[in-house]
């Protein structure tokens, strides 16, 4: 993966089907102050069973950054006082989980049968679709089955790019984590506007004719499926481990960069567990065998997430800056520009590690930004 530029996408997305309920469930914004703040946080979360939706777990959590987590109804109270005995102010961000789960289809679940890539669909839906797209547009897309999931289930990856032996090539994964639907939602919608556009569009057309990207629609297929029919904040895949009870791997702490070290857990129960062994999951050994297979034309592995917008370059590991530091910020400063001249979307971009954890403060202190969840 060495040649390979990994970029991670964040998509400010809605939250939260399933028969799992989180009513009275609410969503807390805080932001220490201090150290003494901070370790609070961390030791709250070993008291009190905290989902974090930014960042991804407390260890990451560090002074003057907006910290939001999910609280089950029966504790709300608890760490409420908990949270005024600390004198930490705190904002909630969601009243109601579970409304906010209803809303999410517009009362139009059992209603919208047919496929569209205007609302979220399920797994059979998106499965079909891959099949779909590739016989429609036979001279702009393919489809290869890279392997299987744990629940074997096929691992389809599109390649949309004309049809010739093309040399260069990008990888677009979405849905590592399965709650975050918008990233599957936009990996349709990206084979849509590719589609559509080529022929009409210069840009589209010339990206289209000279290079492959490559489309995982879905990477945590059994874990999307999850989240529809049984637990909406699933995040992890559903393989079983050994010597616990709890189920699932985080499938991006699963690859073989300095595995098992910063930011990612050991534990079997933990939403951000980075499983047994490097690459011990079927789904990240299908991806890699496949990047590596190809990794004469692959030039950049893109990664799209929720909650927040940001565009994050290497490293995540570490808060040493990457060896290709300016190219990929004057690559990642440029995107941001391009997708702010659509719609004003403002994203903040750096490395993952340091923009994650620090930077992304800094920057919103000084220019008043506000990222939205
Ligand atoms: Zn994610």
């Amino acid at each position: 993966m060495k040649s390979v530029v990994l970029v991670v996408f964040l998509a400010a997305a809605h939250a939260v089907a399933g028969t799992w309920r989180f009513n009275g469930d609410k969503v807390f914004q805080v932001r220490p102050e201090n150290e003494n703040q901070v370790d609070f946080i961390k030791h709250l979360a070993r008291i009190v069973k905290l989902d974090f939706w930014h960042p991804d777990s407390a260890q990451q959590v560090g002074t003057q950054m907006k910290v939001d987590f999910r609280v089950g109804a029966d504790q709300v109270t608890f760490v409420q006082t908990l949270l005024e005995h600390h004198d930490m102010q705190y904002k909630i961000l969601f009243q109601d989980v579970q409304e906010g789960i209803e809303k999410q289809f517009d009362g139009e679940k059992h209603v919208t049968k047919r496929y569209t890539y205007k609302k979220y669909n399920n797994w059979n839906k998106i499965s079909a679709w891959t099949a779909r797209i590739a016989k429609r547009f036979p001279k702009l897309v393919s489809r290869i089955q890279i392997g299987s999931t744990f629940e074997n289930r096929p691992m389809y990856l599109l390649k949309v790019g004309k049809q010739t032996n093309i040399k260069k090539a990008i990888f677009m994964e979405c849905g590592a984590h399965a709650r975050e639907w918008i990233s599957p939602a936009f990996c349709q919608w990206f084979v849509k506007e590719a589609t559509k556009t080529y022929g009409k569009d210069k840009t589209m057309t010339k990206l289209l004719d000279s290079l492959s990207v490559y489309v995982l629609p879905v990477f945590n297929i059994d874990g999307y499926v999850w989240s529809w029919e049984e637990d909406r904040l699933w995040r992890k895949n559903r393989s079983n481990n050994s010597n616990s009870e709890c189920i699932g791997t985080d499938l991006n702490r699963n690859f073989d960069a300095k595995w098992g070290t910063k930011f990612s857990d050991n534990d079997p129960c933990s939403p951000t567990y980075c499983g047994p062994a490097k690459e011990s999951e079927k789904e990240t050994k299908a991806v890699t065998t496949f990047i590596r297979d190809n990794l004469q034309s692959l030039k950049a592995f893109l990664s799209f997430h929720a909650y927040s917008q940001l565009l994050l370059y290497p490293y995540g590991y570490t808060f040493d800056p990457a060896p290709n530091q300016k190219k990929l910020d004057k690559i990642a400063q440029s995107a941001v520009k391009a997708l702010t001249s659509l719609y004003n979307t403002t994203y903040v971009c750096g490395p993952i590690a340091s923009t994650v954890c620090t930077i992304l403060v800094l920057v919103l202190h000084s220019t008043g930004l506000m990222i939205r969840a």
